[in-house]
C-alpha cells in the first residue's frame, strides 16, 4: 500500500512538472528573458485557464496566432490554449466549460460572452480508424489525441506552431517558427504539397496571414498555390464562406484581395467575378474602393456587413449577365432580377452566402437604378428603403470609381442634407391633381 502511494505521488509530481519535460526532437526553448511576451498582454481569462490547468497538474500552453502576434507586439484576435488534458478532464476542472465539435472535440470555457478555446494535443493518425483522409489526401476526420511533440506537426505554418508555456513562461519552438516570426516569413511545416492537399484552406490562410502580418511567403509554399488552386473546389462552400469572411473582414481586405488575384485563387472562389474583372479597370477600381472602405470601417470599429462586400464582388458579373438579357429585349428590372437570381445560385455553389445576406445584396443592386428617380413619391420610396444607406454608399463608390457621374451621387447627398420640409417639396407629386368633379347626381339634387 505504501509502495502504491509513493508511486502515485511520484506520478503526480511528474505530471505537475511540465517544464521539465524531456524534449527528444530538436527543440528550442526561448526563456522568458529572451522573448518579449509579457503576461500583462495576455488576456485575463486565458491566464485563468492556463493557471487552472497548470495547478491541476496538466501541461498548459498558449498556442497559435496568439503567441505569434504577441511576439510581434500585436494584440491577438483570440487566445487559444493547448493542453495534455482530455476535453473531459478540462470540463471537470472548469464549471463554465462546454465541449463542442465532432471532427475534433474542443473545450470552450465561457467568461461571459468571451470564450477561451482549449484543445487537447493532437496525435498522429497512423493506421487508426479515427483519423481519415480521402483519396486526394484531404483530412476528413482528425480526432486522435497525442502529446506536444505530435501536436506541433498538425499545425500549418511554423509561425503558428509556437507554444508559450505557463509553467516557466518560455516559448517552445520545434520547427523554427521563432526565427520565421523575426524574419517575417510564412513557411508550412513539412512537405508543402502534402500539407496543402491535406487541407486546401491552408492556401487561403497563407494569403490571409501574408496580408495581415505583411509577411513574405516562402518560395517552397508558392508554386503549389498557383498550380493547384483548383483543389479549393473540393472544400465545402460553407467553410469557404467562413474563410472568405476572415480574408475580407479583418481589416486587410485590399491586401487579401490582391493576394487572391496574384495567386490565381479568385477564380476558384468567385469564378464569374474573376472573369468579369479581368482587364476591367473601372470594376477593379470600384472593388478596391469597396475594400478600402471596409478596412477603414473595421479600423474605426464601425459595423460591416458581408452583404455589402459580396454585392461589390459580384457587381461586375451581374452587369455582364444583365446586359445579355437587355440585349434580348428584357425590360430592365426583370433582366436585373433574373440575373441576380442566376448569379447568386451559381455563386453559392462555391462560397455559400447565407440567404439573409443575399437578400440584402439584391436590395443594394435593385436600388442602384432607382437612384435615378428625382421627383415624386418614388424618391420617398428609395429614401425610406431599409437598405437605403448601404445602397447609397454603393452608389457613391461607383461614382468615385468613374462608373457613373459624380452628380448621381451628389444629388442624393444633397437630398439627405435638406430639411424635412425641403425633402417634402421634392417628394410631393409635381403635377397637382385637379379637384375631383362632383358627381352629376349631386348637381341634380341641388
Ligand atoms: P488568427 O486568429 O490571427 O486569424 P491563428 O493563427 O490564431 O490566426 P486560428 O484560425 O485562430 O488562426 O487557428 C489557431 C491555430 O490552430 C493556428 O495558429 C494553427 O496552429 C492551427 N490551425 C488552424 N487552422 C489550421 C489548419 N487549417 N491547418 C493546420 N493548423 C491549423
Ligand atoms: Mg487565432
Amino acid at each position: 500500500m505504501l509502495k502504491w502511494l509513493k508511486k502515485r505521488r511520484e506520478n503526480k509530481k511528474r505530471e505537475k512538472a511540465p517544464a521539465k519535460k524531456n524534449y527528444s526532437v530538436d527543440v528550442r526553448i526561448i526563456p522568458r528573458a529572451e522573448h518579449g511576451i509579457s503576461r500583462k498582454n495576455i488576456d485575463e481569462s486565458a491566464l485563468k485557464v492556463l493557471y487552472g490547468l497548470h495547478k491541476a497538474g496538466y501541461q498548459a500552453h498558449l498556442v497559435g496566432g496568439a503567441v505569434r502576434d504577441l511576439l510581434l507586439g500585436q494584440r491577438p484576435k483570440d487566445f487559444d490554449v493547448a493542453t495534455d488534458a482530455t476535453p473531459e478532464q478540462v470540463k471537470a476542472l472548469f464549471r463554465n466549460c462546454r465541449l463542442i465539435g465532432r471532427r475534433f472535440r474542443l473545450a470552450h470555457i465561457h467568461f461571459g460572452r468571451h470564450i477561451i478555446e482549449v484543445a487537447t494535443f493532437r496525435g498522429h493518425h497512423g493506421d487508426s480508424q479515427s483519423g481519415h483522409q480521402d483519396d486526394s489526401g484531404r483530412i476528413l476526420r482528425d480526432n486522435v489525441y497525442g502529446d506536444i511533440e505530435q501536436d506541433v506537426w498538425r499545425r500549418d505554418f511554423t509561425v503558428n506552431a509556437l507554444y508559450y508555456n505557463i509553467a516557466d513562461f518560455s516559448v517552445i519552438d520545434y520547427v523554427g517558427g521563432y526565427e520565421d516570426v523575426k524574419q517575417g516569413r510564412l513557411r508550412l511545416i513539412g512537405d508543402p504539397d502534402e500539407r496543402y492537399r491535406e487541407d486546401p484552406v491552408r492556401m487561403l490562410r497563407v494569403i490571409r496571414f501574408s496580408a495581415k502580418l505583411s509577411f513574405s511567403i516562402d518560395e517552397s509554399c508558392q508554386r503549389f498555390i498557383r498550380d493547384q488552386g483548383a483543389i479549393l473546389r473540393d472544400v465545402p462552400a460553407a467553410r469557404l464562406y467562413e474563410e472568405v469572411l476572415k480574408l475580407f473582414h479583418a481589416g486587410h481586405a485590399i491586401k487579401s484581395f490582391c493576394g487572391l488575384r496574384e495567386y490565381f485563387l479568385l477564380e476558384h472562389l468567385f469564378p464569374e467575378a474573376a472573369v468579369a474583372l479581368d482587364g476591367n479597370e473601372v470594376a477593379l477600381k470600384f472593388l478596391q474602393l469597396a475594400m478600402q472602405s471596409t478596412d477603414e470601417r473595421i479600423h474605426q470599429n464601425m459595423p460591416v456587413t458581408p452583404a455589402f462586400l459580396f454585392a461589390a464582388l459580384l457587381w461586375a458579373p451581374l452587369q455582364v449577365r444583365t446586359e445579355k438579357l437587355l440585349a434580348k429585349g428584357e425590360p430592365h428590372s426583370l433582366a436585373l432580377q433574373k440575373s441576380a437570381s442566376a448569379l447568386v445560385s451559381e455563386q453559392v455553389r462555391h462560397v455559400s452566402i447565407p440567404k439573409r445576406f443575399t437578400m440584402v445584396m439584391r436590395d443594394i443592386w435593385a436600388l442602384q437604378s432607382r437612384f435615378s428617380y428625382r421627383t415624386g413619391k418614388r424618391v420617398d420610396s428609395v429614401f425610406e428603403h431599409p437598405k437605403f444607406r448601404a445602397g447609397y454608399d454603393f452608389l457613391c463608390l461607383r461614382a468615385q470609381a468613374g462608373e457613373i457621374s459624380e452628380k448621381d451621387c451628389q444629388w442624393w447627398t444633397e437630398f439627405q442634407k435638406n430639411s424635412p420640409e425641403a425633402q417634402k417639396k421634392v417628394t410631393e407629386p409635381h403635377v397637382r391633381r385637379r379637384p375631383r368633379r362632383r358627381p352629376r347626381s349631386d348637381k341634380t339634387n341641388n
